[in-house]
């Protein structure tokens, strides 16, 4: 029986796209950009586990990009993307696998396709690379003068994943340690190891500058043509109490907010906007108030299940907009800190989200200071 293992090798330290994160843990369509590729080698049928090559100095980030899959535990890598694979191989080594796929964490577009090839191509070379055919005239060139025009007909571009049998690549690595080879097939080719061409595909291109990562946002954005909008409202009463909480914030105040929860109207009317983008019914279906669970409970939870409904469905949060009606408190100094913890509720760009406030002019019960309201939109794009 064969037993195929996929590494994904995501130790990298590339802060140039994202200031402090590394390029693997930004976010692409609200997913980090390594998850994108270990969702669709999890779920392959071909492959029996998927490991992670990471270092560990980004291990909360790697915890959260990879909650809920199942994976083998990561290992840490080196110094050079070589000495990652090598001990990454070397990790594996107890499985006793056939077959290893090697693929680059900045590739978020692998299909299955394309590790159909691969692994198919293993039955016949010891190596297989996905690579794509050079369209443009290649120059040779010293000092910005053209020295030799190249036979693109002998050129390709390689791709990740890159198989190999499983024993010939581990000597291999062990046999090049130490090198700094530009990919697995050259440490296999330097081995002597015949290694096969198969089709890449154009879509599974590597993330590697800020525009790059724009247009994989807009590679998945056209494929989310189906935009749904939400809204919701919510109202709490003052009570007793010397704070409240809004959009996630903790604000002192003159009363608290009376509720079965944490009472934090503004995440849920949000909240409800989002179930109403999906038509995934309403807060009190999912969170009844007759439930004990609730009590008290942070509504941040409430939120972040409607969020995790669209992922299920393969969706994208657009863009959400709360505005809280009320005298009191004032809304101003808190907004920058609700519109963040928002973000960082829905995993979200701070720019595609909105906290307002507005009052009543006295008027009403929002205008006599018996509560306060909060109204909500959500902008949720679905697959097609
Ligand atoms: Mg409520």
């Amino acid at each position: 029986m064969q037993m195929i293992i996929a590494l994904v090798v995501a130790a990298g330290r590339g802060t140039r796209l994202g200031g402090a994160t590394p390029k693997q843990y930004l976010l692409l369509a609200g997913k980090p950009l390594l998850r994108h590729s270990l969702e669709t080698l999890a779920r392959h049928r071909a492959i029996d586990r998927v490991r992670v090559v990471f270092n560990p100095g980004d291990r909360d980030l790697y915890d959260e990009a990879v909650a809920g899959l199942d994976l083998l535990p990561p290992v840490a890598g080196g110094a050079a993307r070589q000495d990652s694979v090598r001990l990454g191989i070397e990790s594996l080594e107890g499985f006793k696998p056939s077959r290893v796929l090697i693929h680059d964490a900045a590739r978020p577009f692998l299909d299955g396709v394309t590790i159909d090839h691969v692994t198919a191509a293993l039955d016949e070379a010891p190596g297989a690379i996905p690579a794509l055919p050079v369209r443009d005239t290649v120059k040779r060139a010293t000092g910005g003068m053209v020295g030799a025009t190249l036979d693109r007909a002998e050129l390709w571009r390689a791709q990740t994943p890159q198989g190999f049998r499983y024993p010939e690549i581990l000597a291999a690595h062990r046999n090049a340690k130490g090198l700094d080879l530009s990919d697995d097939a050259a440490v296999a080719e330097r081995a002597g190891l015949a290694v096969k061409l198969v089709a890449g595909s154009e879509a599974n291109f590597k993330v590697t500058t800020e525009e790059d990562l724009r247009e994989a946002e807009r590679r998945i954005a056209s494929g989310l043509g189906d935009v749904r909008t939400g809204q919701g409202f919510d109202v709490h009463a003052f009570g007793p109490g010397d704070h409240l909480w809004l959009c996630g914030v903790k604000l002192p105040h003159t009363h608290g907010l009376i509720g079965h929860s944490d009472a934090d109207a503004g995440l849920h009317a949000l909240t409800d906007a989002t179930l109403g983008a999906i038509g995934a019914g309403d807060i009190g279906v999912h969170f009844p108030d007759s439930d004990p669970r609730w009590h008290g409970a942070p509504s941040h939870q409430f939120l972040r299940h409607a969020a995790d409904l669209v992922k299920a469905k393969g969706g994208v949060i657009a863009h959400v907009d709360v505005t809280i009606i009320c005298e009191r408190p004032k809304i101003g100094p808190h907004r920058a800190a609700m519109v963040a913890r928002i973000a960082e509720i829905l995993g979200l760009d701070p720019a595609r989200v909105s906290v307002k406030a507005t009052t009543t002019e006295k008027l009403g019960f929002t205008g006599r200071g018996e509560g306060l309201a909060a109204q909500a939109i959500a902008t949720v794009r679905l697959p097609l």
